[in-house]
């Protein structure tokens, strides 16, 4: 039976690179793979997912109101799935990726951050929690050792931002991701 997977990480905790190593691995089976990724805004078309270490690949875009069982019915009836920054689906583009493995037997690979800048559950990211037949996660150590859990924010001068939307539009270099210990300890010296 295929499942739905969450395979969650802080920042740089290299998802993309996971998502596209594993792509290339079901296609040397002889599987086809829809590679998909959330807009946070409007934009349509194709983007690329693109990992720090220098892979990239071409991804469809799937904008909020879409519905990704239709699409998936209708246009990209693939072997498998996989899905990149997965916590910027909408709990029901969530919702009808299940639909897709349990109606069609397609397994559904999902990256993504599980928590914001405020230690807070991306929706996206609640909803493969409650749904996934599998959640591992993809871990990434703090400069201190730890392990990194927190997507900290911040500003241009590195100091940690606390407040504010939950998406910042093109701010990926804005992120760091750091241990909760470290995270605490570097708010309370800026106060
Ligand atoms: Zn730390």
């Amino acid at each position: 039976m295929a499942k739905l997977y969450f395979k969650y990480g802080a920042m740089g905790s290299s998802k993309s690179a996971q998502a596209l190593i594993t792509k290339f691995n079901y296609e040397e089976q002889g599987m086809s793979v829809w590679l998909i990724k959330p807009s946070i805004d409007t934009r349509d078309g194709q983007e690329i997912v693109k990992s720090r270490i220098g892979l990239k690949q071409f991804a469809d875009v799937i904008l909020p109101d879409d519905d990704i069982k239709l699409r998936y019915e209708k246009f990209d009836s693939k072997d498998v799935i996989i899905a990149d920054e997965s916590q910027f689906f909408t709990p029901e583009q969530i919702d009808q990726l299940r639909d897709v493995v349990d109606e069609y037997d397609v397994p559904v690979l999902c990256f993504g951050l599980r928590t914001d800048f405020q230690t807070k559950f991306f929706p996206g990211a609640r909803r493969l929690m409650e749904l996934a037949d599998s959640i591992t996660e993809i871990k990434t150590v703090c400069t201190c050792g730890r392990k990194a859990t927190v997507n900290a924010r911040i500003d241009e001068n590195g100091n940690i931002i606390t407040e504010g939307e939950q998406v910042l539009l093109g701010g990926n270099d804005r992120y760091v991701a750091m241990c909760h210990k470290c995270w605490s300890n570097k708010i309370k010296l800026q106060k």
